[in-house]
Parts: C-alpha cells; structure tokens; sequence
C-alpha cells in the first residue's frame, strides 16, 4: 500500500513525488507513456534529438526554485549552463533585437533530463516510477473517499493519505473525480477555461545555416503572429547537422472539428504545415535550402502523446491556483494549475503542494 499515488509522471507529477518520497512517504507515479516527462519527453526522429519545447528554461541560478527543489534530494540537478548564443527577437519588418538571456539556461541533455532525473529520486528514495500503466480513474470505498486508483488493465493501486493528479483540470474532473461527482459550478467553470495548443516543426539544419542566423533561439514576428526557434547542440544530429524546432501557438479546435475522416485530417495538417513553410521561409530567408522537414507535432498529436484535453498543451490564461479538488485527499498539479505554463512555475506549485498538502 503505497502513501501516495500520483498520476502522471510530466514535471508537476514528477516533481510532488520526488519532494514527498524523499520525505519518506512511499509514492508512486503512474505514467500511461513509455518515457516520463508528458511535453519534455525525449522526441527523436530520424536520428535526431529535438528539443521538446521552445528552449526557454528559467530559475536554474542561486537561490532559483530548482536549487531549492534539487537540495532536498538525494540526486543532483542535471548540468546546467546559460545559453551562450544571443537570444534575438526579429521583428515583422526584418529587425533583429538582442534579448536579455541573463535568465536562459541550456540544460544538458534537455528538458527530459530534469524528468529523468526526478524519476531517478523518487527510486533512490524508495519510491516506484510505473510507465506503460494508464490510470482509469478513482477507485472510492463505500464512505464516497477516495482510495486509490484503477488501472486501464484492471488492477486497484491503492493509497492510504492521497491520490495526486497532473492530468490537466479538465481530465481530473472529467476521467479521475468524474463528471457525477462534480459539482455544477466546477463543470461551468471547467467549461469557460481555455488554454491553446501548438503547432511544431522538428526539422534538420545544415551548420552552414546555423552560422547564417543571429542566434540558435529567436522569436520571429510576422504578419501572421510570431513562432520561435530553438536549434539543439552539435550532438543533436549526423555530423554537420543540427536539430531544430519550431513552434507557434493555435487554436485547438478546428483539429477536432471538421475533419470526418483520416484524410481530411492528414490533408490538414499538410495545409498547415505548408503556410508555415511559405512564412519560415519568408520571414528566415538565409536558411535557404539548407533546411529540411522531419516531423511536425499538432494539438491531436499532443493529445495522443498526453492524452491532455484537445491537446491543450499551454497551460490555461490566468490559471487560479487550484491545487484541491471537491475530495479531501485529492490533490491537482501540473500547468492547468499553475500560474503559467513553464516548467519553473510547474515546478513550483507542485514543490507547494508537496510541502502544504501532503
Ligand atoms: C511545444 C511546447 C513548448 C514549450 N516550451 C517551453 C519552454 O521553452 N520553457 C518552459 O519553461 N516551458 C515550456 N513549455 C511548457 C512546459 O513544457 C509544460 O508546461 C510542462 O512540461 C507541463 O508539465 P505538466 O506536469 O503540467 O504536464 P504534462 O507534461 O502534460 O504531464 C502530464 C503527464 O500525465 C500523463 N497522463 C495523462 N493521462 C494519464 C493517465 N490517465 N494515466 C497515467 N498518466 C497520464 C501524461 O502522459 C503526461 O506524461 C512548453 C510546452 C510545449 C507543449
């Protein structure tokens, strides 16, 4: 019998559970993927590394919350350094602006290293990281509290003081609590919130382009709105080749709606990815043809990787911190419930959550 289960193993699930079991609570996380880390999850395609996001990682100096989290596991914090190559904004009419990346941080490895590395406390700590292992739903006794949890497989994983969830707001109302047992205001209320989804290029540049550009992360403004760029280290391809991701955010809806079949969907998405293209190469003309498309990741592929409703994978505007539910010893973290979606603001809410409710 476990202290504490919690479900999902993204940043905020992860995060609870390290702080709690080195505590010595027994804790155990159960993530439906086959890799921790829900957003900053390894993504390889082709013989490349990408970087799962956009590149932007914070907090990482002294006295950030990182350090705070890291000084009270038995692991260390993976290697960070700050971004070294010029942050550079470039306006709709072609103008680069240095931005400040006095807060920019390049974590060895990626993103995914800060999940592997929680993951690796929780088990040095005593704790269990189950992957493969989709939760259901609650499991109740007959007093209506909540005991545990049920497996998509059929198996009960009970917890004596709390269940944890870092599925989004949405999904632990809707699957975990269920829709029978919420109440009318929180199903009015869970129906005004919006978040957005995205849309990301993985693509392969040549380092001739790499040279070409004013820095490896840029935010481009266009006519259209703006998207980002994060190109990885040297090591994130063949030789002479890097890693690159773009990404823009969108609205999630039509990607749900108006496609009937397989068809129209694939047709979508090649509608999507060619607007993009036309405005990459547009507003980036020195990345000429040095550039090649790999993969693309849409709100239904974030929905099928994170199962996160309509693949709302950038947190809700003006997220309330709502870290209880209607059951006692039901506790919520992850981006819904925090105060942006970014992984420093993930970290901290769940680090409050370990210390205040459990
Ligand atoms: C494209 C993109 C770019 C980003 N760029 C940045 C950036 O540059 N800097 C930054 O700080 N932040 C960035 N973010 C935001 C940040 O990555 C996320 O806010 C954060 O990773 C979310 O963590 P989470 O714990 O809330 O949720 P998730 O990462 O969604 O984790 C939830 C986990 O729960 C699992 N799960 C769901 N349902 C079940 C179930 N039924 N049973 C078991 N497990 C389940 C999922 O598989 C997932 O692993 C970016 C996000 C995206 C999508």
């Amino acid at each position: 019998m476990y202290d504490v289960v919690v479900v999902g193993g993204g940043i905020g699930g992860l995060t609870v559970a390290a702080a709690i079991s080195a505590r010595g609570m027994n804790t155990c996380v159960l993530e439906r993927q086959s890799q921790v880390g829900g957003c900053v999850a390894r993504v390889k395609f082709s013989g490349y590394d990408f970087e799962p996001g956009m590149g932007l990682y914070t907090s990482f100096g002294p006295g950030g919350i990182y350090e705070k989290l890291f000084s009270q596991l038995p692991v260390e914090l993976p290697a960070v350094s700050l971004v070294t190559s010029p942050y550079v904004k470039r306006s709709a009419d072609g103008t680069d602006i240095r931005l400040s990346n006095e807060d920019l941080y390049t974590i060895a490895g990626g993103p995914a290293s800060l999940a592997e590395r929680l993951a690796e406390s929780i088990k040095l700590s005593g704790g269990n990281v189950r992957l493969d292992s989709p939760v259901l739903r609650l499991a109740f006794d007959d007093s209506n509290r909540a005991t545990g949890v049920d497996l998509l497989s059929g198996e009960r994983v009970p917890a004596r003081k709390a269940i944890v969830s870092n599925m989004t707001v949405w999904d632990t109302y809707g699957k975990l609590v269920g829709l029978n047992r919420t109440p009318p205001e929180i199903k009015k209320h869970l129906n005004t919130l919006r978040g957005t989804g995205v849309y990301v290029v993985y693509a392969a540049l040549e380092e001739a382009a790499v040279a070409r550009l004013p820095g490896e992360l840029m935010l481009v403004e266009d006519s259209e709105g703006e998207f980002t760029m994060a190109i990885s280290p040297a090591s994130s391809g063949p030789e002479g080749k890097r890693a690159v991701t773009f990404t823009y955010r969108m609205e999630v809806e039509p990607w749900f709606a108006y496609q009937s079949s397989a068809e129209d969907y694939e047709e979508w998405d090649q509608e999507a990815l060619e607007r993009f293209w036309t405005r990459l190469h547009t507003a980036m003309p020195e990345l000429g043809g040095d550039i090649e498309i790999i993969e693309t990741a849409n709100p239904r592929t974030y929905y099928e990787q994170t199962r996160r409703k309509l693949g709302m994978v950038m947190g809700v505007e003006g997220a309330a911190a709502m870290h209880r539910t209607v059951l006692p010893n039901v506790f919520m973290v992850g981006d819904t419930v925090s105060a942006i979606a970014s992984l420093d603001s993930v970290v901290e809410t769940a680090m409050v959550v370990a210390r205040i409710q459990l």
